[in-house]
């Protein structure tokens, strides 16, 4: 039987989830092979990284599908059972038997969507990061007086004329978000995929300085060379009368802080908009209009099984643990006394009957095999 694309299982990008490839089709009579586990396909968003937790408990990257049509193969199908001709030799030209088809593969994976952008852009709840997005991009996200109203990332195209830079919102950052508890975390896996960061201070908020730092330490407790990418510090609100005041004391404290370009800006007013999207676009120079190839990757196949038969011998039953061997029984007329001789020479290859004598099985004794019972003769 060839490996044809039928044999397998595809899965495109997805969620968490325990991943099976299909049954092979049994086998039967007339050669009749059974089918391989048909295929089954899921899709997932681009930018998808699919893990699996291998045996030393580290978590191994099977695919980063970041590219438009890749496809991951991730659990192979079953292959399907061999016909009855399948069993024919030199000296059983008839062959009965007939084989159950093979369990596909199984592994447990976790999905992750890690969206692309030039620039992410974070901050506390409440900073200001949306009425920006929404000032210097087509997106409108929800701005709102209360903090914690952006619950998923927003994209928005900042179009410089030339050429558009993607902006990222990720929501709020809470203190301690990176430890797990806050809004953050989960989201700071986005900025892993941006060029740039942009952090967004409220102005109106008292020490900027401060703020700046709490966001920054977020990112580098969240490690991944979030703080070794490019960056700006945003600070907003600059027509409130608060933010007005010293503000230019508060963006002198801060470049000296941060040691990076600092823009204070007013998305109410437009106030410092321009050089913003100056800073922006300096941050996000041209992507080439590079689209790369959809790739085609292939988690490494799950160890096969033993083949080899083994007996264990419990409360006076011969118990049979051999893959081919449980693959036959089920299909085995055991009142076709043709299909018990054939059973018996297959046996014989697979290595059972040596187990079986060996564990000292005698005319009377039962044998298991799979889910069937055998009065040995
Ligand atoms: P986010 O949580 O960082 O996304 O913050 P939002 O953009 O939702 O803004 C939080 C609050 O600050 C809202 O009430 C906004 O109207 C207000 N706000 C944001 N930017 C400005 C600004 O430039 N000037 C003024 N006066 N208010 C702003
Ligand atoms: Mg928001």
């Amino acid at each position: 039987m060839t490996a044809s694309s039928s044999r397998r299982d595809f899965y495109h990008l997805g969620r968490a989830a325990e991943i099976e490839g299909r049954a092979g089709g049994n086998g039967g009579a007339n050669g009749r092979t059974g089918r391989d586990g048909p295929p089954l396909t899921i899709e997932v968003p681009v930018g998808t990284v699919v893990m699996e937790e291998a045996e030393d408990g580290e978590t191994v990257v099977l695919a980063d599908l970041v590219e438009p049509g890749s496809v991951l193969l991730l659990a192979r199908g079953g292959v399907g059972g061999k016909g009855n001709t399948g069993f024919a030799t030199s000296t059983n030209q008839t062959p009965v038997l007939a084989e159950a088809g093979a369990a596909g593969e199984s592994r447990a994976v976790v999905f992750e969507l890690r969206l692309g952008s030039d620039i992410a852009l974070f901050g506390a709840p409440n900073a200001g990061k949306s009425a920006l997005l929404a000032a210097l991009t087509n997106a409108r996200p929800q701005v709102a007086d209360y903090p914690f109203t952006t619950v998923d990332p927003v994209h928005g195209v900042l179009d410089l004329g030339d050429r558009d830079v993607l902006l990222l919102e990720l929501p709020a950052l809470a203190e301690g978000a990176s430890a797990g508890y806050g809004l953050g975390s989960r989201h700071l896996r986005h900025a892993e995929r941006a060029l740039a960061l942009a952090y967004v201070v409220d102005g109106a908020a008292g020490n900027v300085v401060e703020a700046y730092r709490a966001v920054r330490r977020e990112a580098a407790a969240y490690g991944k060379g979030l703080t070794g990418k490019p960056a700006l510090v945003i600070v907003t609100k600059a027509d409130l009368p608060e933010a007005a005041a010293g503000l230019e004391e508060a963006l002198r404290s801060l470049r000296r802080a941060s040691r990076v370009h600092v823009v204070g800006v007013s998305a109410a007013t437009g106030v410092g908009l321009e050089e913003l999207r100056r800073e922006l676009s300096s941050l996000a120079p041209p992507r080439e209009r590079r689209r790369g190839r959809p790739e085609h990757t292939e988690a490494p196949p799950l160890r096969a099984r033993a083949n080899r038969a083994v007996v264990t011998v419990r409360g006076g039953v011969f118990e049979v643990s051999s893959p081919r061997a449980e693959r036959i029984m089920p299909m085995v007329d055991v009142k076709n006394w043709r299909a018990r001789l054939q059973l018996h020479a297959e046996l014989g290859r697979l290595g059972v009957l040596d187990a079986l004598e060996k564990q000292g099985v005698r005319t009377g004794d039962t044998v298991r095999i799979g889910g069937a019972e055998l009065l040995w003769e």
